[in-house]
């Protein structure tokens, strides 16, 4: 089991496939997209099948795929096949804007992939055509439709929540009840010099959860339903750093994940890899590891030496770090 010189246990890592995407959130990415780096640059699936399998000596036993868009990538359902048989590998997962999953999902399930994150900020069509700027709200509830259907387990919806979207977050808590969807709110980060300048967000837009859990208790009870409950026992297996709750009887939890207001860096589990190979200790800092180079020209003690490192020299705090020079489309969000 690997540890990080302050004892946390690191067994998670999230491997971003690609940077581009089908959408332009603006809190993530230009409207132009950004200057896409030759394929030649980017990790292939043998260095990520290869960083994956070293990286099980250090006790990493998930993965997620993320990206940018990571069913853009083309065969993603090959790369998941070739990780879960990694030996040590217990679980591979996805984070999806939504759209390309009815395509996908059948794919994807017969390739072995056990958990899918779908990233859906607002119930709105309108908002939905403005935040996304190229997305249909349609396309991502029929992708949330597909991974409930296909039996990826757990769903969970995440949300980024922000003032100035005005978003209905008591619909969103009420998409629970039905089904086995696990909602998580999750604060806006204010981060990345290529990502979110396509808003005016700052810090000030950031709603605390205490406030959000409020205004959905409101919500559900001028509708006659009972309020949120500590979900704690009976919620689903958690990765994260969710605080979970439930409307009483729901199928599905509602969450509050508070890496602004309230970071959860001493439960920290994990590192990230980004698609052109660079290992990233931390999301807030611009710290990284060139892996690339090392996966194409080094030997396997090679690149446990820069895993190793990138484990130990994880930071124990993102205080004081406001920013980072790539947008969470180039880090893996
Ligand atoms: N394209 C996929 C998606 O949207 O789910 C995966 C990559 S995306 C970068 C991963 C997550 O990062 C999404 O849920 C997105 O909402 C979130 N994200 C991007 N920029 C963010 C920001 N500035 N603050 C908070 N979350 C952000
Ligand atoms: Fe694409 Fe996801 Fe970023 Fe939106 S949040 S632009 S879907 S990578």
């Amino acid at each position: 089991m690997a540890r990080d010189a302050l004892g946390r246990t690191i067994d998670y890592l999230r491997i971003s496939v690609t940077e581009r995407c089908n959408f332009r959130c603006v809190y993530c990415m230009p409207e132009e997209g950004l200057p896409w780096r030759a394929h030649s640059e980017m990790l292939d699936y043998g260095d990520i099948e290869r960083l994956v399998r070293i990286a099980t000596q250090f006790g990493i036993r998930r993965i997620r795929l993320t990206g940018g868009e990571p069913l853009a990538r083309r065969s993603i359902e090959d790369l998941v096949a070739r990780l879960v048989k990694i030996d040590g590998i217990e679980a591979v997962a996805l984070t999806t804007n939504g759209a390309l999953l009815p395509a996908k999902a059948q794919a994807l399930k017969d390739a072995g992939l056990s958990r899918v994150n779908i990233s859906l900020d607002t119930l709105d069509p309108v908002k939905f055509a403005q935040v996304t700027r190229r997305g249909r709200l349609e396309d991502t509830l029929a992708g949330i439709d597909a991974a409930l259907s296909y039996g990826f387990d757990p769903v969970k919806v995440n949300c980024v929540a922000v003032k100035s979207l005005d978003q209905d977050f008591t619909a969103f808590a009420k998409m629970t009840i039905d089904r086995p969807l696990h909602i998580r709110f999750i604060e806006f980060m204010p981060i990345g010099d290529t990502g979110c300048g396509g808003t005016n967000w700052t810090s000030a837009d950031i709603i605390p959860s205490i406030q959000l859990m409020e205004q959905i208790n409101a919500g559900l009870a001028a509708e006659g339903i009972p309020e949120l409950v500590s979900a704690k026992n009976g919620s689903p297996v958690t990765w994260g750093p969710a605080t979970s709750f439930r409307i009483p009887g729901a199928q599905g939890t509602v969450g509050f994940i508070t890496p602004m207001s309230n970071h959860f860096c001493g439960a920290c589990n994990r590192v990230r890899v980004t698609a052109d190979g660079k290992l990233r200790p931390c999301l807030f800092s611009d710290r990284e590891y060139e892996a690339l180079d090392v996966l194409r020209n080094g030997t396997d003690e090679d690149v446990a030496r820069i895993l190793e490192t990138a484990i130990r020299t994880k930071p124990a705090d993102h205080v004081g770090i406001t920013g980072t020079e790539r947008g969470m489309s180039q880090i893996g969000g």
